[in-house]
């Protein structure tokens, strides 16, 4: 399994121009290159190689190795490029937005993402430096930081090509790791159902309960803080307001780390698959009061699908989505399904057979009988080919 980890690099102010200065040099090599692809109609990598490998060389100083990445990045983009045209996102052919597209060469942002291969990037992943190619010369002992968990599958797991690239004013190194999968898990005993939700995070269909109140109170705090900062709209009021959401960004992350964590392994550790539900159900579902729908448009909930997705691949471990449609108001005993069933947001009561549990854990629990029913007839499990952690 691939996964795609992104670390900012740390460079000093020399290290920084010359990274800025190579760069830009290649996007402008590359831009170089697209013009004679397009004029010469060399869209494969060895013929427009013939056109403008020494040229580039020249002309941009650059190596041996990135004029060839220049190349093969502006091959890959009329690549893309084909492929949108062919199917439709640049309209039919004749509209005035096709002929936009396809009638002109394509250009690179001079701060576009530059691929390094080994021969131009190492990584000494104990000091936390890479010594990188610049057109300056080799930069070494340039440094990067990231969270642990990243640094870690990193450091064990990186393969081939990473793109330097300049994005919000940062520097980033964005690396592919082969992530090695368990044998996938066929003949799950059962599905363990995961409810997400406003005042609960996530419920399972063990009773487990990731609650949100403390969660969602701190949110709560930091959003007034955050509008109040805004309102001020000075400078450093906005710079403050943008700290303090990437802060919220960076707990929220930690939080779904820890639940997908929590979740995948006790699915692992009984053998079960996980049932979780598709996310364009948990907005519409919703009826809440304002102050409860800020948070909800606000929870990571996509991201926390992700994070489960991608730790139960790693553990073998199947997951089927279903749609959760009434299963807040219906029975998980007698499956009858009324809105009846809801006296209040947390308790369910069945109005047939009189099933009384706390409202979570009963959808959680229609949740899973519904990963069973999919796994049954055949649905496979569905989990994301690339995901990111940043
Ligand atoms: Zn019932």
């Amino acid at each position: 399994m691939k996964l795609v980890v992104r670390v900012k690099v740390l460079p000093t102010p020399v290290q920084a121009a010359a990274l800025e200065a190579t760069l830009h040099a290649c996007n402008e090599a590359a831009t170089w290159a697209a013009s004679v692809a397009f004029e010469k109609e060399a869209r494969r990598p060895l013929e427009l190689r013939k056109h403008t490998y020494a040229e580039i060389r020249f002309r941009w100083g650059l190596g041996a190795q990135a004029a060839q990445h220049a190349i093969k990045k502006t091959c890959d983009a009329y690549t893309t490029l084909k492929a949108n045209l062919r199917n439709g996102r640049y309209g039919r052919p004749g509209t005035k937005r096709h002929t936009r597209a396809s009638g002109k060469p394509v250009a690179f942002r001079s701060e576009a993402a530059q691929p390094y291969d080994d021969r131009m990037l190492s990584w000494q992943h104990e000091q936390q430096t890479v010594s990188i190619w610049s057109t300056a010369g080799r930069l070494k002992s340039v440094a990067f930081t990231g969270q642990a968990e990243q640094l870690e599958v990193l450091a064990a797991h990186r393969r081939g090509e990473s793109d330097l690239v300049f994005q919000g004013g940062k520097w980033l190194l964005i690396a592919t790791c082969e992530i090695p999968e368990a044998a996938p898990n066929t003949h799950p005993a059962g599905f363990l159902g995961v409810d997400l939700g406003v005042v609960n995070i996530a419920v399972t269909s063990d009773g487990e309960r990731h609650c949100g109140r403390r969660i969602n109170r701190k949110r709560e705090q930091d959003r007034n803080l955050r509008s109040e900062l805004q309102k001020k709209n000075t400078k450093s009021a906005r710079r403050r307001a943008k700290r303090y959401a990437g802060k919220e960004a960076r707990r929220a992350k930690d939080i779904n780390h820890k639940i997908s964590k929590g979740i995948v392994a006790e699915a692992e550790r009984t053998g079960r698959g996980i049932a979780l539900e598709t996310l364009t159900g948990i907005r519409e579902r919703a009826r809440l009061r304002k102050p409860q729908r800020a948070t909800l448009h606000s929870w990571p909930f996509a991201q926390l699908g992700s994070f489960i997705a991608y730790k139960a691949r790693k553990a073998g471990v199947p997951v089927v989505y279903v749609d959760p449609a009434y299963a807040s108001q219906e029975c998980s005993k007698c499956h009858h399904i009324a809105r009846g069933n809801r006296p209040a947001q947390a308790v369910f009561s069945c109005r047939v057979c009189g099933f009384v549990d706390h409202a979570d854990h009963n959808a959680s629990h229609n949740i899973a009988h519904r990963g069973w029913m999919a796994w049954v007839c055949g649905v496979q499990s569905t989990a994301p080919e690339l995901t990111l952690i940043t």
